[in-house]
């Protein structure tokens, strides 16, 4: 049977893989001061520099950035962290992620078989689709960070 494909966040990223531009993560940008928000900010602009009164407006991220810094997760966290004791622990590597266009960094795993040692400060980085987890009937879509081909 075919899985339904769900966001793990509903609006945090393209969910049409063949949209126009790409795979994009989705953030908001203020109409009055310019700032960029993600995870998406939707009530009120949180730059405490801003006069304030502008609106918030979706924007897709760059798709691109640079590896900002980087760390994994080869253990499972003790409590209070919530996870099933019985299901295996699957490592994961975790990427911050600097987008100059937006002056900020945003945090995402790396996709499945890339760890740290494929990593280095400043690397250029690419968002794409991925796959969270999935069950009989959905499978639960996110986003990953892989290096950018040809580097080094
Ligand atoms: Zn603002």
């Amino acid at each position: 049977m075919e899985r339904t494909r769900k966001p793990v966040v509903r609006g945090w990223f393209t969910e049409d893989d063949g949209a126009e531009g790409g795979f994009r993560l989705l953030g908001t940008r203020c109409t009055a001061c310019g700032s960029v928000f993600f995870p998406r900010e939707d009530a009120y602009c949180r730059d405490p520099r801003c006069a304030g009164g502008g609106e918030l407006a979706e924007v897709p991220l760059s798709p691109r950035g640079r590896v900002w810094s980087y760390t994994d997760g080869r253990y499972r966290p003790p409590a209070p962290y919530v996870s099933d004791p019985a299901a295996p622990w699957e490592p994961y590597t975790l990427v911050a992620v600097e987008l100059e266009a937006e002056r900020m960094v945003v945090l995402g795993q790396t996709v499945p078989g890339v760890g740290v040692g494929d990593l280095a400060v400043g690397m250029e980085v690419e968002v794409v689709p991925g796959v969270l987890d999935q069950d009989a009937d959905t499978t639960w879509t996110t986003w990953r960070f892989r290096p950018v081909a040809g580097q080094r």
